[in-house]
């Protein structure tokens, strides 16, 4: 499987780094080594001082599809889940500085924590699903797909235009405002709506 991510997807964290809001979607990807299944500890690396936690809604396609027309994209939503696009902004702003691909900074060992997912048909309006994170019991993101630069269905139609979309392949979708730094001894709690999806804590 893999895991494709869309970057700058909301205005208000574009914003926040002084990134451009982007005309056609920003896409990169993360290896499945980057994964980190629910309930596991995120171990700081020693390579970056600066790893910052994004909170994403995630698809999760349920079954292969290549240049899917728009009309089509929801068919290939097999459920939503939440996950943290963990992000090395030490490194990621070198890299951005030296016209360098992001890699290093993004699709690192353990890079993307996942939680439960909700089957497609459990959700009644994919352009109105709220999420957040807290950071200590304190909440530091929260979002709602309604305000998606690009919607699933749009980053499904791009995606599938430049890479076959397979069954369990999973899309972070960007994250809203409020990113920051992890630090050891953190626990953070993914929530859509009211229900919890995700608990990482950092050791
Ligand atoms: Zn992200």
């Amino acid at each position: 499987m893999k895991i494709i991510a869309i970057g700058r997807n909301y205005q208000e964290h574009a914003k926040e780094l002084n990134n451009p809001v982007p005309s056609k979607p920003v896409v990169f990807l993360k290896p499945d080594t980057a994964l980190l299944k629910e309930g596991k500890a995120f171990f700081h690396p020693a390579f970056s001082n600066d790893i910052h936690y994004e909170v994403e809604l995630i698809i999760k396609i349920g079954k292969e599809g290549k240049h899917i027309q728009p009309k089509f994209a929801k068919n290939y939503i097999e459920s939503i889940g939440l996950g943290i696009d963990f992000t090395a902004r030490d490194l990621q702003q070198e890299c951005k500085e030296k016209g360098l691909p992001w890699e290093i900074a993004k699709a690192f060992d353990y890079s993307a924590p996942i939680g439960e997912f909700i089957p497609v048909n459990e959700i009644n309006d994919l352009n109105n699903i709220s999420f957040s994170l807290n950071k200590n019991n304190t909440r530091v993101q929260t979002g709602n797909s309604s305000e998606m630069i690009f919607n699933f269905e749009t980053i499904i139609t791009y995606v599938s235009q430049i890479f076959t979309l397979k069954k369990g392949d999973l899309i972070f979708t960007g994250t809203p405002a409020g990113v920051g730094k992890i630090n050891i001894g953190d626990l953070f709690e993914g929530y859509i709506n009211d229900r919890k999806m995700l608990s990482v804590p950092i050791k």
